[in-house]
């Protein structure tokens, strides 16, 4: 589905990305791991087109997305992102925050982007608050909604960058069980994440970045267990 090859970027002088590469197979789960200020988010924004590369290749199914003639907003479409925290519209309600983009992108009739979003909703355990606004639901439910946002245009990846890091702990174990159901349905997806046990549990692989570069990619048994590079040990040393 992914495949990025050789990605630059840099902010003003400093290096952000420095040659990753990596592969992201349909229905694999891949989770990025690494330092605050290692170039995880930077990397999504990039493969979402929110972010210009200064080198290297984004493919998505076979197609060059980094090509300037690509239209961002029809690889937006196959692409899903959910972010930190505030992802929700705050003045529209939760209904109206889940049909935004297919109405506007996709230009679905009204009473069609509905329906698919009472279902989404529905699956997710909160029909009964499509009416509600965002400030009346809890963190971990605004969070589900904004996934369950991402996939209403059907993308064919979804990445998701620290779902969890702003939320209570509590709260913590909804959103992962969501992203547990979304992977048992076959979603690919590339997610950056501190939650190493997660990671552990829920990805087919770990990625490692350390300043810029993917150090080690692999099984999570054994980039988790047993790291080969030691900038790896020394991050896990840290974290857990
Ligand atoms: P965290 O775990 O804290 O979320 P991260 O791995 O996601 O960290 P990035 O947000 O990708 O890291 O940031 C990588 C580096 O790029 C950091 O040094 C950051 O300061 C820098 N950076 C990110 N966005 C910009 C920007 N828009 N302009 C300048 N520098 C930026
Ligand atoms: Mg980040």
């Amino acid at each position: 589905v992914l495949s990025v090859d050789n990605l630059h970027k840099v902010f003003g002088t400093r290096p952000v990305l420095r040659g990753v590469s990596l592969d992201v197979a349909e229905h694999e789960v891949v989770a990025l791991i690494g330092a605050s200020g290692s170039g995880k988010s930077t990397l999504l924004r990039c493969i979402n087109l929110l972010e210009p590369v200064d080198d290297g290749t984004i493919r998505l199914d076979g197609e060059d997305i980094t090509d300037p003639r690509v239209n961002p907003d029809r690889v937006r479409r196959r692409i899903g992102i959910v972010f930190q925290a505030f992802n929700l519209f705050p003045h529209m309600s939760v209904l109206d925050n889940v049909t935004l983009a297919p109405r506007r992108v996709h230009r679905l009739p009204a009473a069609q982007a509905r329906e698919q979003a009472m279902a989404l909703l529905a699956r997710i355990g909160l029909a009964e608050l499509a009416g509600a606004y965002p400030d009346r639901l809890s963190g971990g439910q605004q969070q589900r909604v904004a996934i369950v946002r991402a996939l209403i245009n059907k993308p064919r990846l979804l990445l998701l960058d620290e779902v969890t890091s702003a939320l209570d702990p509590e709260l913590v174990g909804e959103v992962l069980a969501l992203i547990r159901d979304l992977k048992a349905d076959g979603m690919t997806m590339l997610l950056a994440t501190h939650e190493m046990g997660f990671a552990r549990q829920v990805a087919d692989r770990v990625c490692f970045l350390d300043g810029g570069t993917l150090v080690e990619d692999g099984p999570p048994e054994q980039v988790l267990g047993e790291p080969r590079e030691a900038r790896t040990r020394q991050f896990l040393r840290r974290v857990i």
